[in-house]
């Protein structure tokens, strides 16, 4: 019998390797895209026709070929861009597998022309099926154009799965707007069917998303920077407002190149987990800067993929990041208060980082001396002095006077002072109108319309970030209650409750073991907007077995939020006072804008909204 092994010709092989790199129109755009990059090019034109089915023409201004490089640029494995298998893990280049063009020509009909700036002519190329048709010098601009036509002729089967011309262009776009993110200094344009649809100038990044996104973005993006030994993490993420119900505006990018990464995609989602309902996909433009030997490009086709050495620690500095970032946005949240306009509260997110309250502070000041002269009770005073510390968070920026463009705190000069203290305090701290709606939600004008608070999830921010906190700490004390409450359980809650007891003790928690499956609770947090201790502890335990699978931060959390949502108040009518003290609660916490399980707790009216509906 004969041997009955053949090596594949060259045009079949190449065919074969095609169907990896190339699937659609999309991939061409992509792989011509990273070739201009890589050759330098500071300008890339990018021309299509019928979503890329008819016409892809890719025009840079970059290094340009020798005619011999030309040539030898559609052999497969024919790069310029490594040279042995060390090269490999130094990689800063797109390219570097010599597929891409070889691929392209195998399945389409090439036509490229080219020229170093140091040479007089260029070379024209055309290329069908891997066979050169035609070879001859050309006099053009330095740069390369490659146009690439009839995309997958030979290949009918392909072809006929190619999607309609608007699913292809999109999926162009996406590519185009990857690479267009990746390397913001270069400029872009692209056209479709005779019509500029895109032009890109040269910017930085939050420019190119605003190029790419719309202007109105810019409000919506928190910066986020981090350095560390093992990777440098910087871009933007969305506000929650941002969020969107389907996935699109995900942008993960090491060492300038575009990177799909679902495990580093988690640690985002994770970040926003407590601040986004379940469901929505928070947007990001996060660039990665690791040592090119620390990652591996190579095991994907398209490079999409890409492996760290260090998954799990970079896990961990992205999930900090992002919620640091978030952490910086919620503190003040952007809401002007309509108080005479006396206040503007400063947006942040924008270019201006969040700076320390700058109110003048008497330093000889002294609460209780002061307590006495008012002759009030020590805890009314205490609960306004805490009212006004949260107010002073929100008006960081606010007291300043223009006149003296001072911020150096005043001397503690007593009339002065005095005078400036009650400016804050008693004009400008209290909201001039407050209503309760239905015991349910509380409604405040603010300079944009109206703010409407839902009552009961405030309340649950507010005891959730409190609980945490004292959790961690160990910092609350129990309010004792006016008699011992005895409450009995079945065994299988006793013993969860039992494992739980230094935990809830933190907490505010006085509870003791009385055996028999019973515990008798001597006293409770305080600021619970329910008096019954066995209510909240059995409420608590309802929440506790029923948010089982939902959070994975750990116990602590877990407990917080259930007791959060066991102790917050319902439907309940408030007083004006208490009212406020949720207003100042709810603003000194640090993520006012959303319930501890993601819901939102604010909702502003605004006055356009308003005028429309009188219209
Ligand atoms: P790779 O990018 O993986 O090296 P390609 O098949 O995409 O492989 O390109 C082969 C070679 O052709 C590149 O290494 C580069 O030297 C050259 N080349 C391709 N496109 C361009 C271009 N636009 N400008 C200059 N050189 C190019
Ligand atoms: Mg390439």
């Amino acid at each position: 019998m004969p041997d009955i092994i053949q090596l594949l010709p060259d045009s079949v092989a190449n065919q074969i390797a095609a169907g990896e790199v190339i699937q659609r129109p999309a991939s061409v755009v992509k792989e011509l895209m990273e070739n201009s990059m890589d050759a330098g090019s500071s300008r890339i034109t990018v021309i299509v026709k019928d979503a890329g089915k008819t016409l892809i023409n890719i025009v840079d201004d970059g290094c340009g070929m020798s005619e011999t490089d030309a040539r030898l640029s559609f052999e497969r494995h024919s790069t310029s861009k490594i040279q042995s298998a060390a090269d490999l893990f130094a990689i800063r280049t797109m390219g570097f597998r010599g597929e891409a063009l070889a691929s392209i020509a195998a399945i389409a009909e090439v036509e490229m022309q080219t020229r170093r700036q140091e040479d007089e002519v260029g070379t024209h190329i055309e290329i069908k099926a891997s066979e050169v048709v035609s070879q001859k010098p050309v006099s053009c601009k330095p740069g390369t154009t490659v146009k690439v036509k009839n995309l997958f002729y030979n290949v009918p089967a392909r072809r006929k799965f190619l999607k309609t011309d608007s699913t292809e262009l999109k999926h162009i776009l996406t590519e185009f707007q990857r690479v267009a993110l990746a390397q913001p200094e270069t400029e872009f344009s692209f056209h479709h069917n005779n019509t500029e649809i895109l032009h890109l100038p040269p910017a930085n990044i939050r420019q190119r998303i605003m190029h790419l996104f719309g202007k109105n973005i810019n409000q919506q993006l928190i910066e986020t920077d981090t350095q560390t030994g093992v990777v440098n993490i910087s871009g933007y993420i969305g506000k929650p407002g941002l969020a969107k119900k389907s996935p699109g505006e995900q942008f993960f990018f090491v060492n300038n190149r575009f990177m799909k990464h679902p495990y580093f995609n988690k640690a985002v989602q994770q970040a926003y987990e407590k601040i986004l309902p379940p469901g929505s996909i928070p947007s990001y433009f996060i660039y990665f800067e690791a040592d090119p030997s620390s990652i591996d490009i190579n095991i994907h086709p398209t490079k999409t993929e890409i492996k760290f050495e260090n998954e799990r620690a970079i896990w961990q500095i992205l999930n900090a990041s992002v919620k640091q970032a978030l952490g910086k946005f919620n503190v003040v949240p952007s809401i002007d208060f309509d108080t005479q306009g006396l206040i503007d509260i400063p947006v942040a997110g924008r270019d201006n980082e969040l700076k320390p309250p700058d109110i003048p502070v008497n330093h000889d000041y002294n609460p209780f001396e002061q307590d006495s002269k008012y002759g009030g009770s020590t805890g009314y005073r205490k609960k306004e002095k805490e009212r006004y510390d949260n107010w002073e968070q929100l008006y960081k920026d606010f007291h300043q006077d223009p006149e003296k463009g001072s911020s150096t705190p005043m001397e503690p000069e007593a009339d002065t002072e005095k005078a400036s203290q009650g400016e804050l305090f008693d004009d400008s701290v209290c909201l001039p109108t407050l209503m309760q709606l239905k015991n349910r939600y509380i409604l405040a004008p603010v300079k944009s319309g109206v703010m409407m608070i839902h009552q009961r999830r405030a309340h649950e921010r507010i005891l959730f970030e409190k609980y945490s906190e004292a959790a961690k700490s160990g910092s609350a004390v129990a309010q004792q209650n006016l008699y011992p409450v005895t409450i009995e359980f079945n065994s299988a809650d006793f013993a969860l409750m039992s494992g739980m007891l230094d935990d809830l003790a933190n907490m505010g928690f006085d509870i003791r073991d009385f055996g028999r499956n019973t515990l008798v609770v001597y006293g409770s947090p305080a600021g619970s907007g329910k008096s019954d201790p066995a209510e909240v502890l059995e409420r608590f335990l309802q929440e506790y077995k029923n948010s089982g699978t939902n959070i994975k931060e750990g116990a602590r959390e877990k407990l917080a939020l259930s007791l959060a949502k066991a102790s917050a108040i319902t439907e309940k009518a408030l007083s004006r006072e208490e009212m406020q003290e949720i207003i100042d609660k709810l603003f000194a916490c640090n993520m006012p804008n959303f319930s501890p399980d993601g819901k939102p707790v604010i909702s502003i009216l605004s006055l356009d909204e308003l005028e429309k509906k009188f219209r």
